[in-house]
């Protein structure tokens, strides 16, 4: 048996980031690491640009107000102008329209009265003003994104800018999912008597694709040595195979032998952690394998702890992804054994600077149910057998976009 961060570093080194690429637009670039350098093929601005709708003006003709200029033309966005604008004179201009030559500042139209044929400017305006220099965000050529950033809408607003409307990403993790235990039937039928419908899969698909990693199902095996056989080598060839079930002592717990007979290198079998102790992880290649307990509450632990941060890697997304802080519990925990890391799904919440843990009520680990009141995990250590109410402990949130995610 392993200590859990022992069991983590192991993976994190054994996961190697996806060299594959592929090129996507605009509309699916959300959330892709992005495999090349991007550069800007036009200055931006790519004009002096009114950033006010308004008066372009010399701003020596405003020293004493109110000051009469004569209007020589309107330019509106998408127009040029024609004329230039000297001494006595002004523009009339809207947002995002090149400013006159001759013109140094923009007074905002607020500031005016229109006197048809004239303007009245009634505030002073300094040279520069409400104009943006041409080129004063990003010079043409420039390196706008480097490789390996992760895309954000403003990193996606600026592809666009900058004409990029087709880039290349690196590859999302191919990770394959099987089901196995022969007590499992598909979310559309009625379980008869001693089966149980397979929910392992779907959370697995979910989780999968919130890491960012683009899961394929490859069903359920039953828990006999061919058909596992048949499907465990099929999933050998992603970049990842997901297995729930069958790892643990019973009878018909045949994946570990199985994945060794399909030359899978098995790194651990069992890890200092509750729930999900049987945990197997293993390697084929460059191919990562982890055998999950079957209870849906362990399968879920465990994917959070030790598949998602291997999917964060291998995706090249070396944003954190494991949102830990601290929270005070709020009634005393007790257990009888210490000899194991225990996580426990809690329902955090902040209020008033203030964070709360209260586990929730849980019938174990096959309650999924309480997991839908949890929006987090509270963190038992090893050779900790009491914490007090009121004591600060440490939990780990699923989502950094849950409101009460306080960083540690
Ligand atoms: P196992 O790890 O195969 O011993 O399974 C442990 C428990 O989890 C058993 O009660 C199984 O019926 C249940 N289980 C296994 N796989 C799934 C699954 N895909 N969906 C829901 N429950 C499962
Ligand atoms: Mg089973």
């Amino acid at each position: 048996m392993i200590p859990v961060d022992k069991a983590l570093q192991i993976i994190v080194e054994k996961s190697d980031v996806i060299e594959r690429t592929e090129t996507v637009g605009l509309d699916s670039a959300n959330g892709r690491i992005l495999a090349e350098d991007i550069f800007s093929d036009i200055d931006i601005p790519p004009f002096n640009k009114s950033s006010m709708d308004g008066y372009a003006v010399i701003s020596e003709d405003l020293t004493s107000l109110p000051a009469e200029l004569d209007v020589i033309e309107e330019i509106p966005a998408g127009y040029f102008p024609t004329k230039r604008v000297i001494k006595g004179t002004a523009s009339k201009i809207m947002t995002g329209a090149p400013v006159s030559e001759g013109a140094d500042a923009v007074v905002m139209v607020e500031n005016t009265e229109d006197l048809q044929g004239k303007v009245k400017i009634l505030s002073k305006v300094k040279k520069g003003d409400n104009i943006s220099i041409k080129g004063e965000d990003v010079k043409k050529g420039e390196k706008i994104l480097s490789k390996g950033t992760k895309f954000r809408c403003q990193e996606i607003s600026m592809l666009a800018s900058t004409g990029n409307h087709k880039v290349k990403v690196l590859s999302r993790p191919k990770v394959s999912i099987l089901a196995t235990g022969t007590e499992l039937v598909e979310p559309d039928r009625f379980p008869s008597f001693g089966q149980i419908r397979n929910s392992n899969s779907y959370s697995l698909f979910a989780q999968c694709q919130s890491a960012g990693a683009n899961p394929e199902y490859l069903g359920i095996s039953v828990d006999e040595e061919k058909d596992l056989m048949g499907k465990i080598k099929k999933g050998l060839d992603s970049d990842m195979l997901l297995i729930s079930g069958g790892v643990s002592m019973g009878d018909y717990d045949f994946v570990p032998s199985i994945l060794k007979e399909a030359d899978v290198k098995i790194v651990f079998e069992k890890v200092a952690i509750k729930p999900g102790k049987p945990v197997l992880f293993g390697t084929k290649g460059k191919t990562l394998v982890f055998g999950m307990p079957g209870n849906p509450v362990s399968t879920m632990v465990i994917f959070e702890l030790f598949v998602k941060p291997a999917l964060k890697k291998m995706s090249g997304d070396t944003a954190n992804c494991n949102f830990k802080g601290k929270a005070r519990l709020n009634k005393d925990f007790k257990r009888k054994r210490a000899e194991r890391q225990e996580y426990i799904p809690a329902a955090i919440s902040c209020s008033g600077g203030k964070t709360t843990a209260i586990p929730v009520e849980s019938h174990g680990s096959a309650d999924m149910m309480s997991l839908t009141k949890a929006n987090g995990l509270l963190m038992i250590p090893t050779g900790v057998d009491k914490i007090n109410a009121g004591e600060i402990c440490d939990v780990m949130w699923f989502s950094a976009a849950d409101p009460s995610y306080m960083p540690a």
